[in-house]
């Protein structure tokens, strides 16, 4: 097979081949991702060649075997043989207000699926669900590879961070293309995302894809290449992957900020969710009941999903899950409840004021990205790795897309403590707010495009 092949070329004849837009064999991958786990080449080096990949880019095979070498870097995962075709996991690129693997991960685990969910921490504007998590006082997101078996095994889905020993070239690898300007590049985002999810040994595996102003695509034709190469490379090394093609221009559902997140993600999973994110998880969890045989269309597993979130058996799976991941059982008793009293349990910011509309009209657009950034800046995410996050501060829509507002009616509470809210900040936030005309609302599918495997 051609990924046995071995190379005796030197690593500079390897960068020089990708400099000038050669393609690289099976062998020189291999090469170059256990050079990066072995540091046997220098760090100039790696960031090199991963220049040279991001101005000539690479061809599926060699795509496949960059992502395959990179998944076999580190522990792959293995389980028993009674959960064969249950494997399930989803992976976004991330959005403002995007909580929904909170929702998705009990609500798959109530249809009898195992979802061994390893998720990021938020950085620059988009937030991380493992942050969302750390609100709910007690909750561990790091669990040993054995913890995780446990819980996959008594309550069939977990949430956590990335073990040591989980791909570890991307961790050099995704480091330096940080501090390269490399880290926009299909080939390399397609293999640090879908070698994590290739290490999870999955049966199947769903891609949120978002595009818009508060994504990292900005239009569908590009968030549809990346779509495609994920999509491609995934179902090469044998997990059924499909992707969503999702739009990303206003937050999803009615609360950005970790605490808020949290609450909002318990009201979903008590069948009390915004109409959004219940479409999202159901086409997501949909796509993937239908992916490993447990549905027999698309719809059928969005109502199957669906159910879930009514009935209570997602939540019950969700209380579970918090504890058995370190939560207490009267803290995820309480969360759970029908009234549940958040505040006496999560951490509410000193300071909530309303932002009111300065004129009226019909809400044609609310710009997620500014009040991302305005969030950010208030402590809500964190600028690089490791710097600390006020959970409690966020923002919550009072108002929705195509709803009529009169003047001064509250549009949008801040949640804030240090650093106070500022007038730039106000008068920013006012921005993101766009009203006119109820004819010139132009609402289109949150879901664009479904790409199957
Ligand atoms: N998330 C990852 O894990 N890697 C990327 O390259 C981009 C997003």
């Amino acid at each position: 097979m051609a990924h046995q092949e071995q190379s005796t070329a030197t690593f500079p004849e390897h960068i020089r081949k990708k400099r000038n837009g050669e393609q690289l064999s099976a062998g020189e991958i291999r090469d170059f991702v256990q050079g990066v786990k072995d540091k046997t080449i220098q760090e100039s080096q790696i960031g090199a060649m991963l220049m040279a990949i991001w101005l000539q880019g690479m061809v599926a095979e060699e795509t496949h075997a960059l992502t395959k070498e990179m998944m076999l870097s580190g522990e792959v995962m293995s389980w028993p043989a009674e959960w064969e075709g249950l494997m399930v996991d989803k992976h976004s690129t991330g959005g403002v207000g995007d909580k929904i693997s909170l929702v998705l991960a009990p609500a798959l685990a109530a249809c009898g699926c195992k979802v061994p969910m390893i998720s990021g921490r938020g950085l620059a504007h988009t937030g991380g669900t493992l942050d969302k998590l750390e609100s709910i006082p007690g909750y561990n997101v790091y669990q040993s590879v054995q913890q995780l078996h446990r819980i996959l095994e008594e309550v069939g889905c977990c949430i956590v961070g990335q073990t040591d020993n989980l791909v570890p070239a991307d961790k050099v690898m995704y480091a330096l293309r940080d501090v390269t300007s490399t880290v926009d590049s299909l080939p390399l985002i397609t293999g640090s995302i879908i070698s994590k999810k290739g290490a999870e040994s999955l049966s199947a595996l769903v891609l949120d894809v978002k595009f818009g102003n508060a994504a990292l695509y900005k239009d569908l034709g590009s968030a549809k290449s990346l779509a495609q190469s994920m999509v491609t490379v995934g179902n090469s090394l044998g997990i059924r992957t499909g992707a969503v093609l999702s739009r990303m221009n206003c937050p999803i559902g009615r609360c950005v900020g970790n605490t808020l997140e949290v609450m909002e993600s318990l009201e979903c999973l008590k069948g009390r969710g915004p109409d959004d994110i219940l479409e999202l998880v159901t086409s997501l969890g949909g796509l993937l009941l239908w992916m490993i045989g447990r549905a027999g269309s698309l719809e059928e597993g969005k109502k199957v999903i669906s159910k879930t979130l009514q009935n209570g058996a997602a939540l019950e799976k969700f209380q579970n899950m918090m504890i058995g991941q370190g939560v207490t059982s009267q803290i995820a008793a309480s969360l759970c409840s029908t009234n549940a009293d958040y505040y006496s349990i999560l951490r509410r910011a000193n300071y909530q004021p309303e932002l009111e509309t300065e004129g009226l009209g019909t809400v044609l657009d609310i710009d997620g990205m500014v009040i991302a950034q305005v969030l950010h800046r208030l402590g809500a995410g964190r600028s690089k790795a490791g710097d600390p996050v006020n959970h409690s501060v966020g923002a919550e829509l009072l108002v929705s897309l195509g709803q009529k507002v009169e003047k001064g009616q509250p549009w949008l509470r801040v949640h804030y403590e240090t650093p106070a809210l500022s007038a730039e900040q106000r008068l920013s936030l006012q921005g993101a707010l766009t009203l006119g005309t109820a004819d010139q609302l132009h609402t289109q599918p949150l879901v664009a495009e479904i790409i199957l495997p």
